[in-house]
């Protein structure tokens, strides 16, 4: 079994390797991991941490409250009755990708607190079980967000289809792509797009990913 420090150390080199470490933020998703990993990433430099499950991520913002300088993501499905707590202790909410959650979470958000970071999700492969704004839908969402006082529109954010064809992970990832760049045209807060996984990040980086979002390879095997 390798150590949480290994495997830092082998994404660390995969990514120099890759790219320009510089312009490439690494978010470790430790979902289903337990606070102590998150202590040890923290030892090693990590700073952005993503969260699936609005309870799961709370706790372990409120239990590791003494680390400073963190940036949570909250990068789970979305719910109306999940929002406040969101809205609270996350700094960036990556999964937004409707209005009504958008309204919330603006709201909801504390105003001695800095505005939410808003990536909002593109369900880029169409599939029907999966959440996410598609095109035409897209860019009336950003309005709305880029509108509200407290939130901040950043960028964009997808999950790629569970395939291993490398073509259609191409174009999946180059449609993100130039979505963005039809985004950055019209806001000027926009700089992020999120896409990239344990199984598909270096593709990722390849189309312009601007961050990956990597757990297993992290974190080891979840529970
Ligand atoms: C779990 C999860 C990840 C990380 O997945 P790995 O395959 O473990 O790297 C990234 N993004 C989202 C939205 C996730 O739910």
């Amino acid at each position: 079994m390798k150590t949480i420090a290994e495997r830092f150390e082998s994404v660390y080199q995969a990514i120099r390797a890759h790219a320009d470490q510089s312009v490439i933020e690494l978010l470790a998703v430790s979902k289903r991991h337990p606070a102590e990993a998150v202590r040890q990433a923290y030892a090693l430099g990590q700073r952005h941490f993503g969260e699936n499950y609005a309870q799961e991520g709370v706790q372990k913002i409120i239990d590791l409250a003494d680390l400073k300088d963190t940036q949570w993501h909250f990068i789970g499905p979305l719910q109306s009755n999940k929002t406040r707590q969101i809205a609270e202790h996350f700094d960036w909410v990556q999964s937004v990708d409707r209005e009504k959650i958008a309204q919330r979470l603006n709201q909801q958000r504390p105003a001695q607190l800095p505005p939410l970071n808003i990536c909002l999700q593109v369900n880029i492969s169409q599939e029907a079980q999966k959440s996410g704004a598609d095109e035409q839908q897209l860019l009336a969402l950003a309005a709305t967000v880029n509108a509200l006082p407290q939130l901040t529109l950043r960028g964009l954010m997808c999950i790629g289809s569970a395939t291993n064809d490398v073509v259609v992970k191409q174009q999946e990832f180059t449609a993100m792509q130039q979505l963005l760049v039809k985004l950055q045209q019209r806001f000027d807060t926009v700089d992020t797009l999120s896409m990239g996984m344990s199984g598909d990040w270096q593709q990722a980086v390849t189309a312009g990913a601007t961050m990956i979002r990597l757990g297993t390879a992290l974190f080891g095997n979840r529970e």
